[in-house]
């Protein structure tokens, strides 16, 4: 923790970012933003007792990077809440949603701890190839979007791009909570490598942003490729209106704004949100926060609402918690892929 110290101390006495984050909005404490997360990380370099209160604040950033997006100084507090997530664990504050999701992983391979097949949506073996790009589905797409990824995987295969035979959760959620991943990394990379694939597509935000900090091959999202071979899909134009929510871990993470809209716009109508790109807002389910402050989560998702233009037919977005989130408090939310898998002719 000492080496973050030049960068905690800039927090400390500044707090600009305060006004974006959502927790903060949302909870109104100190405690539950960047510069207080801050405070109590620089109480961690002096072996301060951490109380209930003081944990559960690092618990509730949703990971949604408008700290450090927002940060003139370049501090990343982000990072330094996920290192005392880590911590924390290494003394002993494991929450329950920490162990539910630990227990999920490591018994089924996915974050929803289904124990059926992954690809009990394909209708033929995986074939076990040689790809120089594979197709990484992510667990919400393969246990909870099966038709949809199915369609997906019939233009991807006309590219040739592969499948894994053994794909596991790419860690994403265990990573954001503080948790080991580094079973689930070397698992994937032998996977991957075992396909002789190059380049990872994949269209989930967690997976993609996963793929591009912890893992060492080229990550490509779905619609960057997609948007580069519009001209050879078998799409026809839907007569609807949507608007685009970018997830944090696309976005404002890895500044992947144009390709989705590139695809949106090739298929219906796109109106945007008062605030997006850089300064969309988040929809609370990042960073275990789903899992284990329903009720905050439930609220940052409202916040985001208000954020959304009136009469949209969907709300389009590319990462399945985002879609939970904004569906569970009854806003038509549905998956880029889903949008594609509807102009399929
Ligand atoms: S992240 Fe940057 S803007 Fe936010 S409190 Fe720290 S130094 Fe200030
Ligand atoms: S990542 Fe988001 S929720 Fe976490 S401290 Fe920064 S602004 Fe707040």
């Amino acid at each position: 923790m000492k080496q973050y110290l030049k960068d905690i101390v800039k927090c400390v006495k500044c707090g600009r970012c305060r006004t974006v984050c959502p927790s903060q909005n949302v909870l109104g404490w100190e405690s539950s933003g960047p510069r207080g997360r801050m405070l109590m990380a620089l109480g961690c370099t002096c072996d301060l007792e951490m109380s209930r209160g003081m944990i559960d604040g690092f618990l509730t950033c949703t990971t949604c990077h408008q700290c450090v997006s927002e940060c003139p100084s370049g501090a990343d507090p982000l990072e330094i809440t996920r290192v005392v997530r880590r911590e924390l664990i290494d003394m002993g504050h494991v929450a329950p949603h920490q162990i539910e999701i630990m227990n999920r992983v490591s018994g089924s391979g996915n974050s929803l701890g289904d124990e059926s097949p992954r690809t009990s949506w394909l209708d033929i073996p995986v074939d076990a190839g040689s790809f120089d790009h594979i197709y990484f589905v992510g667990c919400l797409a393969s246990y909870r979007q099966q038709e949809t990824t199915a369609a997906i995987y019939s233009i991807l295969r006309q590219f040739s791009v592969g499948l894994l035979e053994d794909e596991k959760c790419c860690g994403s959620p265990l990573y954001r909570l503080g948790l080991d991943t580094s079973e689930l990394i070397e698992h994937n990379s032998y996977q991957i490598k075992k396909a002789g694939a190059h380049t990872v597509i994949t269209e989930c935000a967690g997976c993609y942003a996963m793929f591009r900090g912890q893992y060492e091959f080229n990550v490509v999202h779905l619609s960057e490729f997609l948007s580069d071979r519009l001209e050879q899909l078998p799409l026809k134009r839907l007569n609807i209106t949507v608007s685009y929510h970018d997830p944090c871990h696309l976005g404002r993470f890895n500044k992947l704004y144009d390709a989705p809209r590139t695809v949106i716009n090739h298929i219906c109508t796109l109106e945007e949100m008062k605030y997006s790109r850089e300064k969309a807002g988040c929809c609370g389910g990042g960073g275990g926060v789903r899992l284990g402050y329903p009720e905050l989560s439930s609220m940052v998702a409202k916040d985001l609402a208000a954020n959304i233009p009136q009469g949209m037919d969907y709300v389009v977005t590319a990462c399945p918690l985002c879609i939970r989130n904004l569906s569970d408090i009854g806003i038509k939310t549905i998956d880029l892929a889903e949008l594609v898998r509807m102009s399929m002719v």
